[in-house]
C-alpha cells in the first residue's frame, strides 16, 4: 500500500473502515515483499479525545431536554417498562468519569402505559399508524427501525432524514453506508446482532431539530423497543439522541469515552455518521468510540456467558 493510500485509509476515505492494526500488518507485509521500508503508522499521530467546553443548546434542544426531565419527574413507577425493574445486564465497566445512571423516558398517561404492554408486532402496527404528533402530516411513512429484534447492540440516532422517509429504513444513503462501515470495522452488521432505530419515527420537515412535544409523544416507542430487545449495549449517535437518552445538556465531547447507563443498560455515545461525513478530523475520535463499543460488547458477553 502506498503512503498516500495508507493516509487516505486512516482518514476513512476508503469504501470500508479497516482496523489500524490490520493496516499496519498489511503495510509490514508489503514492505517485506518490496524490500522497501514502509511508511510509519499514522495511528501514532491520531489525536486523542479532548475535553470540550460545553456549548449552549439551541432553543429547541433545550426545550426537548427540559420536557424529558419533566416527563421523568412526572412518570409513575407503574408506567415504567419491565426493563427498569429487572434488567439482565450487569453493571458496566467504566473508563474515566463515573457511570451516569438515568431512567428511560417513557412518556406519560394511558397511551404510554398501553404502548409499554405491546409485543413487537403490535408495536410495529402502532408506530405505522401513529398520529400522535404533527409529524404524521408531513411524513411519507414511519421508520420503525431495522435489524434483529433480539439484537445485542442497539444503535439509536435522532430521526429519519429525507432518504429514510422515502425508504422506510433508518440510516440509509451516505450516512447509512458510513454507519455500516463503522459497524463492519468491529465485526458487526446491520440485521445480524444489531438493531438500528431513531428517537423519532417520523421525519421532521427540512430535517429541523425535533421539538419537545414530538419527543414526548414518540418516547414510549423507543422505550418499548429497548424493553423488548433488551440489548447488551446501546450505542447512541449524535447530540440529539445522546442528550435525549441520557437526559443531559452536556456536549457530545464531554460524554464520549465513558460508559453511561439507562435503566441498567450500558450506553456508549459517539458522533452521528452524517456529522462525521462533514467533519473529517473527528473520524479518528469516532474510531475510539467504536473500540469502546467493541470492548464493552466483549466484556458483557463474557459476563453473561
Ligand atoms: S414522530 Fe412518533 S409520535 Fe409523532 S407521529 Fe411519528 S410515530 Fe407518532
Amino acid at each position: 500500500m502506498s503512503r498516500r493510500d495508507f493516509v487516505l485509509s486512516e482518514l476513512g476515505l476508503t469504501p470500508l473502515w479497516v482496523r489500524p492494526e490490520r493496516i499496519t500488518r498489511s503495510m509490514a507485509a508489503a514492505s517485506a515483499e518490496t524490500g522497501q521500508p514502509g511508511p510509519q503508522p499514522v495511528a501514532q499521530a491520531v489525536p486523542q479525545p479532548v475535553a470540550m467546553e460545553p456549548a449552549p443548546l439551541q432553543p429547541t434542544m433545550r426545550s426537548a431536554a427540559d420536557a424529558v426531565r419533566s416527563a421523568i419527574a412526572d412518570a409513575a413507577p407503574a408506567l415504567r417498562p419491565p426493563l427498569a425493574a429487572t434488567s439482565p445486564n450487569p453493571a458496566p465497566a467504566t473508563r474515566g468519569a463515573p457511570v451516569q445512571q438515568v431512567k428511560l423516558v417513557i412518556g406519560e398517561g394511558a397511551r404510554a402505559e398501553r404502548i409499554a404492554s405491546l409485543d413487537w408486532q403490535a408495536l410495529q402496527r402502532e408506530v405505522a399508524g401513529c398520529t400522535a404528533c404533527g409529524l404524521c402530516q408531513t411524513r411519507t411513512q414511519t421508520v420503525f427501525g431495522v435489524g434483529n429484534p433480539q439484537a445485542e447492540l442497539l444503535v439509536v440516532g435522532e430521526a429519519p432524514g429525507a432518504e429514510e422517509d422515502r425508504q422506510g429504513e433508518p440510516f440509509v444513503g451516505a450516512a447509512g453506508k458510513l454507519l455500516d462501515n463503522l459497524l463492519a470495522a468491529i465485526g458487526e452488521k446491520r440485521g445480524e446482532r444489531v438493531f438500528i432505530a431513531n428517537v423519532l419515527k417520523c421525519r421532521p420537515p427540512g430535517n429541523r431539530n425535533p421539538q419537545a412535544e414530538e419527543v414526548l409523544q414518540c418516547a414510549p416507542f423507543l422505550a418499548r423497543q429497548i424493553a423488548l430487545i433488551r440489548p447488551r449495549l446501546i450505542f447512541a449517535v449524535g447530540r440529539f439522541a445522546i442528550q435525549t437518552l441520557l437526559q443531559t445538556e452536556a456536549p457530545v465531547g464531554a460524554l464520549r469515552g465513558k460508559v453511561h447507563e439507562v435503566d441498567g443498560i450500558p450506553v456508549v455515545v459517539g458522533y452521528h455518521p452524517a456529522y462525521l461525513l462533514r467533519n473529517l478530523p473527528d473520524k479518528a475520535r469516532a474510531w475510539h468510540d467504536l473500540l469502546l463499543v467493541e470492548d464493552q460488547l466483549t466484556q458483557l458477553a463474557g459476563k453473561q456467558g
